[in-house]
């Protein structure tokens, strides 16, 4: 069957938080730009999503802060007239479970290491045998490493296996739900990287590394959570670009006028498309068209994780000093990190519960996966117990599985970037976390990038 296509400037593929961002950037910046948006979900927003606990109260059940530091966030939150519901944590302390207890986070770290190995002197998860261990930093001979380098062999040939265990592993994994065994040291411990590739010692790279000038740290809206961003770009973007829910793309075919995009029963005809895609659904479109391409996007590989918040009775009596906590990959709790977020932020702050969320699952680790609600949801409430000495026993719980959701910077992350930039040159952009950053403010950023990209060459 044959169908007219409709003819326009751009069709941005994905309607999460970075292919939002490409829609808004293009529209804000060009008047009369033609942008047409699909989105296989019912609504956009991607990972991005929200539900309510005890009835009624919001809790972001996918990401639930963003970083305030990056420029392009600031700079998205004031266009979207969002800067002043910018909310920040009451106590934004971090920590890492170590040995049956909730240490903080020692000052000073850069992707888990320490700019000086005496800043952590007073800390109790690192021995005087790692200390020291670290500091033959300062002394060891050059090591060169490169992009297929992971994170665990440069961090222990440089400052020690107890700085991995304790911190980077605990930290980055938790960030990436990855093995730092596995992670690429260039994509995702760059400062690190680029620390070594200056300066013989990673400790005296990290210390004379150029102080950022940016503020802030983590934060959401209140009382909304992340979806707050996801409306406010929506009803941004719907009255300019035609914003299409329940509308996946199925095909990707070359044209006299550049590209036309097939749905089931729809076509778009035009000279740039973005794929704002994860990584195997960004694969399946960009096969037969780019087969190297696509078959290195297929190799990505993926965590699944889980997210369970628990509304447990008010605690009046408690007030976390350390609202949070990482757990290290060789302790015995499944739960890979929890937040009192009623401690964290105010808008979480209840006269009738204490709300507690917690995370599940890593690259490599099935064991809760493949558990069932019921039993992850009681083992939650054991962890939980046993991490904050609290009463978990009891109370609502909402759980929401994350299939194949974080993906992983491998060894051949840098290859894949530099192939996809080919693509480029035939105006197919592919945009999100499987490239430049799984963080929301990384996503926002390199979705910004990339309209900018697109608005030179229209
Ligand atoms: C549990 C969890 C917690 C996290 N916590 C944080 C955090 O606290 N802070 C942080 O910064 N980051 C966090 N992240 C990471 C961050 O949320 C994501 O990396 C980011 O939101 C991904 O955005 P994206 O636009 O690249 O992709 P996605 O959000 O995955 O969006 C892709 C969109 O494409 C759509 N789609 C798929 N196939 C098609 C098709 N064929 N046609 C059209 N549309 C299609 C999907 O429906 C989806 O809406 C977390 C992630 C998870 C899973």
């Amino acid at each position: 069957m044959t169908k007219d296509s409709h003819s326009i400037d751009v069709v941005i593929i994905g309607g999460g938080i970075a292919g939002l961002t490409v829609a808004h950037e293009l529209i804000r910046s060009r008047a009369g730009i033609t942008v047409t948006l699909l989105e296989a979900g019912a609504a956009p927003g991607g990972k991005i999503q929200s539900a309510n606990i005890l009835g009624n109260h919001p809790i972001d059940v996918g990401p639930d802060a963003l970083l305030t530091a990056s420029g392009a966030v600031r700079k998205l939150c004031e266009e979207l007239g969002l800067a002043d519901a910018l909310a920040y944590p009451t106590n934004g302390t971090t920590g890492i479970y170590h040995r049956g207890s909730i240490c903080a986070v020692p000052p000073g770290l850069i992707s888990g290491v320490p700019v000086s190995p005496v800043s952590l002197a007073r800390s109790p998860m690192l021995s005087l045998h790692g200390m020291l261990r670290a500091s033959g930093d300062l002394v060891l001979p050059r090591k060169e490493f490169t992009a297929a380098s992971t994170v665990a062999d440069m961090v222990i040939s440089r400052v020690g296996a107890e700085v991995l265990t304790n911190f980077v592993e605990p930290l980055i994994g938790g960030m990436y739900a990855g093995d730092t065994r596995y992670l690429s040291a260039k994509y995702a411990t760059p400062p690190l990287f680029q620390a070594l590739q200056q300066h013989r010692s990673l400790l005296m790279g990290l210390r004379r590394r150029p102080r950022t000038t940016s503020r802030g740290g983590l934060g959401t809206f209140a009382p909304g959570g992340l979806t707050t961003l996801v409306d406010a770009l929506t009803s941004a973007i719907s009255p300019v670009a035609d914003l299409r829910t329940a509308t996946p793309a199925r095909s990707l075919h070359r044209s006299p006028a550049g590209w036309v995009v097939n749905s089931d029963d729809d076509s778009w005809s035009s000279r740039h498309v973005v794929v704002a895609l994860p990584a195997p659904q960004a694969s399946q479109l960009l096969f037969p068209t780019f087969v190297h391409q696509a078959e290195l996007l297929r190799s990505v590989e993926y965590a699944s994780v889980i997210t369970v918040t628990l509304a447990l009775p008010p605690q009046p009596h408690r007030r976390s000093a350390i609202p949070g906590c990482v757990v290290p990959r060789s302790d015995e709790h499944l739960i890979t990190a929890l937040t009192c977020i009623s401690d964290r932020w105010e808008h979480h702050r209840l006269p009738d519960a204490y709300l507690v969320r917690c995370s599940l699952g890593r690259h490599g680790d099935e064991r809760a996966w493949l558990m069932t609600d019921e039993e992850i949801i009681q083992r939650v409430r054991t962890d939980v117990t046993s991490i904050l000495r609290i009463d978990a026993s009891t109370g609502d719980a909402v759980l929401k599985r994350w299939e194949n959701a974080l993906p992983q910077y491998g060894p051949q992350h840098g290859a894949m970037l530099e192939s996809l930039g080919e693509i480029e040159a035939d105006n197919v952009s592919l945009v999100g976390a499987a490239y430049r950053g799984v963080g929301i403010a990384s996503c926002i950023e390199h979705g910004k990038a990339t309209a900018e990209r697109i608005l030179g060459r229209l």
